[in-house]
């Protein structure tokens, strides 16, 4: 059997004011994985620069962040065997207009016509961000 794994879960400011906190989690609950912490939080600027350093230097890592503030964002450690590429999966490809339905991003969402994607979620890309990324939002744990 594999290892239990953990990856940190963000429902987006999109997410938070269009009230699908309940649905996001219900679907991931749903699933079969499980919630070690949430948290409702502001996010600053020099949380969001590390938390998407990956993506410094691209031209929407500004609207990028400045969307992340725009407003609280749900953070959530789930735990499971594989959960890291299973939320990815359950969230969808990043375009939602073209992730599939079935998906949190292809059922949810659409484009806005802003300059920024605005598709509800962000799960970890694989171990080392999830770890990374864990305790850049929950150093207690
Ligand atoms: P994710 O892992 O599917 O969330 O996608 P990435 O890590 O590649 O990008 C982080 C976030 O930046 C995405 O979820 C989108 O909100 C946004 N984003 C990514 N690529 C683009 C792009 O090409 N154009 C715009 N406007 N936003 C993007
Ligand atoms: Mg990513």
């Amino acid at each position: 059997m594999t290892d239990t794994q953990r990856t940190l879960v963000l429902v987006k400011p999109d997410g938070v004011r269009r009230g699908l906190v309940g649905e996001i989690l219900r679907r991931i609950e749903a699933k079969g994985y499980t919630l070690v912490a949430v948290e409702l939080r502001e996010a600053d600027e020099a949380l969001l620069a590390e938390h998407y350093a990956e993506h410094a230097g691209k031209p929407f890592l500004e609207p990028l962040v400045e969307f992340m503030r725009s407003g609280p964002v749900l953070a959530a450690v789930v735990e499971g065997h594989r959960v890291i590429e299973g939320f990815r999966s359950l969230a969808g490809a990043t375009d939602p207009t073209v992730a599939a339905p079935g998906t949190i991003r292809g059922d949810l969402s659409r484009d806005w016509g802003f300059k920024v994607i605005q598709n509800l979620v962000h799960g970890s890309d694989g171990e080392e961000s999830a770890a990374r990324e864990i305790a850049l939002w929950f150093p207690s744990l």
